[in-house]
């Protein structure tokens, strides 16, 4: 499931270059997540690096209607970053 930005987002810029997909990026008013290049961070770190370096709580939570199961979400982060080698 990918991620979702909510509107407790201050626009601190802390998440956005931390992302290993280039899926964060401004929105109309605050920070907004590409579902279609989220992967929860899989392949990468352990845990989604926005959730860890954001500096307000419950700001960036998982987005009920982009529901993945962890295989999808490993099948996303082959095709975004080994796409050459299938
Ligand atoms: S969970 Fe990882 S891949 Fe998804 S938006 Fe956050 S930093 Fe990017
Ligand atoms: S780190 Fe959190 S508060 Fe800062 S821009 Fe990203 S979502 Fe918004």
């Amino acid at each position: 499931m990918s991620l979702l930005i909510t509107k407790r987002c201050i626009n601190c810029d802390m998440c956005e270059p931390e992302c290993p997909n280039e899926a964060i990026s401004m929105g109309e008013a605050f920070y907004q997540i590409n579902p279609n290049l989220c992967t929860e961070c899989i392949g990468h770190y352990d845990k989604p690096t926005c959730q860890s370096v954001c500096p307000i709580s419950n700001t960036i939570v998982k987005d009920p209607d982009n529901p993945e199961t962890e295989e999808q979400l490993w099948d996303k982060f082959v095709l975004l970053h080994h796409a050459d080698k299938i």
